[in-house]
């Protein structure tokens, strides 16, 4: 047996890895299994090319739980190691690695703690966990086996041992604070959490696995049954398989092998597969998406060579593409370093365009294939969509080919076959389009109705951010302008119509000008007079496009908006100097009377308008019941 010290140059490490990234002492057990599995994968590498004369077979790793002896086992039947590479690898380059990776990020909890922790600390992370750790481990080679025993303290013991299998056995006992770790259901949880999906098989004790009957049994024999190894993982998941040898089906299973909890079907897949110039392997979904911007994040899981590394791939890929779903797996992601580092490093910003063209490439062919599927299934993807248009230049610009303009009645357009079918009675008198939306079907109902009597095509744009992309479409494009169907009266804003002919002479619009001021004190309300249609409505309460817009985008964030204080509350009232009621109000002679019309017809524009609220809606419910009585 000998002894030896640890050749330590920062005084002494232990105290630090225990005390390093307190809430992530979970991950040693990703830490030893990754070790167990580069062990497996070397020793199938060197059978491979024929370096080593031993059978591989087929190995497993096993993670066992002795409750009684306070120790947590990890074997392998890997390379495993000859008593002078112990000395080596683990008393001399995984130690100064450690200790290395100790000195760095010691000071650096904060912000950069959470990537850091998804950093392999390696072999020493044990140390976290374990008073006390074993190293039982036979070589491939024909050497005999070594023990490695150590306390956390620099000191050490190396002597043989007489474990004949090949391969490494890590014994941890575990400290007296972390003896959730001795419990069976934190360790599944963990190795679900992190495993899933690593290359070889693990085993985590057995399970009864029920058998088919004989043929000779009777109906109330019970089935028989038998103990089998649990195998917890899923070692070749689909995302490691080419495109071409799954099907829609593989697809879908192995969406619910990833959110077992999820019910809905995603839409469709992406297979992301690349090797040149980075390594990068997925499958990413897009679910049904709500209007909620925030509630889906933190669905895509990132691995590095089917290690589990972290859920949340902000700074990997584009902010509107972690409303998908799905798993990213490359080895070329650096991963210790700080998110901001993450976001500047050149290959990750590569990866991430990489991404962004394949989910528009995917979405244009979705579109080419089957465009009658696609617009069905428009109103589930269109945040995504519109999102990334909205903060991807590439994706903005890819987007025109599939991005959909959908109509109040239910038709799709891409927006230059909207230019196209518009351009006609859209175009105004400056030669620029004037698209016409609504955001809410029930709410700017009479508003849409008066622009479809008119023949105007009214767009249905709902999104949370649609404000934004208008802005974004109108700067990018020339010469159109989208307009609200309730920013003015509908001819003036697609302004081609001359005024229609007014029924009023000058000096008595003067009057009711002068009148309707009068009667309706309320700041907020510009008044104008417009002659419109006899049968159109006698006031109708709008709001400019413009103050509107930049309320919404104030409140949906970002735009350049800071600072500018809340925008005040403005509304134009058109009067419509046609219509019958409104020459009454002015032929009425007395004032009661007079005001009496005005404020009915006030509150009838406002319940229009969705402005008629609180008390003011009761009296006018009031005031409506003693006019019928
Ligand atoms: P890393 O895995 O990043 O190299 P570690 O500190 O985890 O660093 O391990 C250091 C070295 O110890 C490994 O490179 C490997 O040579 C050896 N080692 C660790 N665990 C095992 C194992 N289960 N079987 C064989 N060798 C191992």
């Amino acid at each position: 047996m000998s002894k030896g010290t640890i050749n330590v140059s920062v005084e002494n490490i232990f105290p630090l890895i225990k005390k390093f990234l307190y809430s992530d002492h979970e991950i040693f057990l990703r830490e030893l299994i990754s070790n167990a599995t580069d062990a497996t994968l070397k020793l199938k590498h060197l059978t491979n090319i024929g370096e080593a004369s031993v059978e591989y077979g087929t190995p497993q790793i096993e993670v066992k739980i002795d409750k009684d002896a306070k120790t947590l086992h990890v074997i392998d039947q890997g390379i495993g190691m000859t008593a002078e590479e112990v000395e080596k690898y683990i008393n001399e380059i995984a130690f100064s690695g450690a200790e290395e990776f100790i000195e760095k990020y010691k000071d650096k909890q904060g912000e950069d703690a959470g990537i850091i922790g998804h950093f392999g600390l390696g072999f020493y992370s044990a140390f976290m966990v374990a008073s006390k750790v074993e190293i039982i481990t036979k070589s491939y080679k024909e050497e005999p086996a070594a023990h490695w025993i150590c306390d956390g303290s620099p000191k050490y013991t190396l002597e043989a041992s007489d474990k004949k299998e090949r391969g490494t056995e890590i014994i941890l006992h575990i400290a007296e604070d972390e003896t959730e770790f001795l419990e069976e259901a934190r360790i599944r949880e963990l190795l679900t959490k992190y495993n899933k999906f690593m290359p070889i098989p693990i085993k985590f004790g057995t399970k009864t696995e029920t058998l088919p009957k004989p043929e000779d049994a009777k109906e109330e024999d019970p089935a028989p049954t038998k103990e089998v190894d649990d195998i917890i993982n899923n070692p070749d998941p689909a995302w490691t398989k080419q495109p071409t040898d799954l099907e829609e089906k593989d697809y879908k299973s192995f969406y619910r092998e990833l959110y077992p909890m999820q019910f809905e079907e995603p839409l469709f897949h992406i297979h992301l597969n690349v090797d040149y110039p980075f390594n990068l392997t997925g499958i990413l979904y897009f679910p049904k998406m709500t209007q909620d911007l925030n509630v889906q994040k933190d669905k895509i899981q990132l691995y590095q060579n089917q290690v589990f590394v972290t859920d949340n791939v902000e700074g990997i890929v584009p902010e509107f593409l972690t409303m998908l779903r799905g798993v990213i797996d490359s080895p070329d992601i650096p991963l210790n370093v700080s998110r901001s580092y993450l976001q500047a490093d050149g290959a990750v910003k590569k990866i991430s365009s990489y991404i962004t063209r394949k989910v528009a490439d995917k979405l244009k062919s979705l579109y080419n294939e089957n465009r009658e599927d696609f617009e069905k299934k428009w109103d589930d993807i269109k945040v995504v969509i519109e999102y990334g248009m909205l903060t991807e230049d590439k994706f903005f610009d890819k987007a025109q080919d599939f991005a959909l303009y959908p109509t109040v009645d239910g038709n799709y357009y891409t927006f230059s076959e909207l230019e196209e079918k518009l351009k006609e009675l859209h175009t105004d008198k400056d030669d620029k389009l004037v698209l016409l939306y609504a955001s809410n079907k029930e709410e700017q109902h009479s508003y849409i109705e008066t622009a479809k009597n008119k023949g105007y095509e009214v767009l249905l744009l709902d999104s949370p951010i649609v404000s934004h992309l208008l802005q974004k479409l109108e700067s990018s494009k020339e010469n159109i302008s989208f307009t609200r169907v309730d920013s003015g009266p509908i001819d003036s804003l697609i302004k081609k119509d001359e005024a229609a002919l007014s029924k009023l002479s000058d000096e008595e619009k003067e009057t009711l000008k002068t009148t309707l001021t009068e009667l309706i004190p309320e700041e907020k309300f510009t008044v104008q007079l417009e002659a419109m249609d006899s049968d159109g409505q006698p006031f109708v309460i709008t709001e400019p496009e413009f103050m509107r817009r930049m309320k919404e985008m104030q409140q949906t964030g970002g735009g350049g908006m800071f600072g500018m204080g809340n925008m005040p509350e403005m509304y134009t009232l058109i009067v419509n100097t046609n219509h019958e009621l409104v020459q009454q109000i002015l032929a009425t002679k007395t004032n009661k009377k007079k005001e009496r019309l005005v404020n009915q017809a006030l509150d009838l524009a406002k319940l229009s308008k969705n402005l008629l609220k609180g008390e003011a809606l009761t009296q006018f419910i009031k005031r409506s019941y003693e006019m019928i009585k």
